[in-house]
């Protein structure tokens, strides 16, 4: 079987998933998918929004708060508010990775940084609604609208996996 010639693409990562100790417990959250097979057929551009904005590892949790458009992000306990800190972190982040040129995205699922769906947004009656989507992903979508993303979830089955490596191979092909 002849492999793609897939040198010179670049998927950005959540760093965890790689392996990095970057979780708010300082552990890792290391995907066999992304870490190995993925890793060694593109060139992986490791991100973590919460790490690299200087939450500090480990750290309280955060939590989304409000609506799915502009939710706040707070401690868990200590309701420290993240929001304007992260949003002004991920825009930034987003420049660079502009100039770094990427043409997929892998983030891990159901983290309030993260995660691209289903993640938890808490409301002032101590209802959870399940319709969020993590602050950075949230700047990615504004960012690069038309940017393969999908969550390590995602790509466990081979054939949605290669569907969307397919999809990040035309994206580049389409930019180059
Ligand atoms: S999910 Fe995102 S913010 Fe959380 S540890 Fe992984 S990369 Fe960092």
């Amino acid at each position: 079987m002849t492999m793609p010639d897939t040198s010179g693409i670049r998927i950005g990562v959540s760093a965890c998933l790689l392996g990095h100790r970057t979780r708010y417990d300082g552990e890792h959250a290391r995907d066999v998918v992304v870490a190995d097979i993925l890793a060694e057929r593109y060139e992986l551009v490791p991100v973590c929004p919460e790490d690299e904005l200087g939450m500090g590892t480990p750290r309280e949790t955060v939590d989304l708060w409000g609506g799915t458009t502009a939710p706040r992000m707070l401690g868990t306990h200590t309701r420290t508010d993240w929001t304007d800190r992260m949003n002004t972190w991920a825009a930034g982040c987003c420049d660079e990775l502009e100039a770094a040129g990427l043409s997929g995205y892998v983030f891990k699922s159901r983290s309030p940084s993260c995660g691209v769906v289903d993640v938890k947004l808490h409301q002032e009656d101590g209802t959870v609604r399940r319709e969020g989507r993590g602050l950075f992903a949230m700047e990615i979508a504004r960012r690069f609208p038309d940017l393969p993303v999908a969550e390590e979830t995602d790509l466990q089955d081979p054939e949605s996996r290669e569907a969307f490596l397919a999809r990040v191979e035309t994206y580049h092909r389409t930019r180059a």
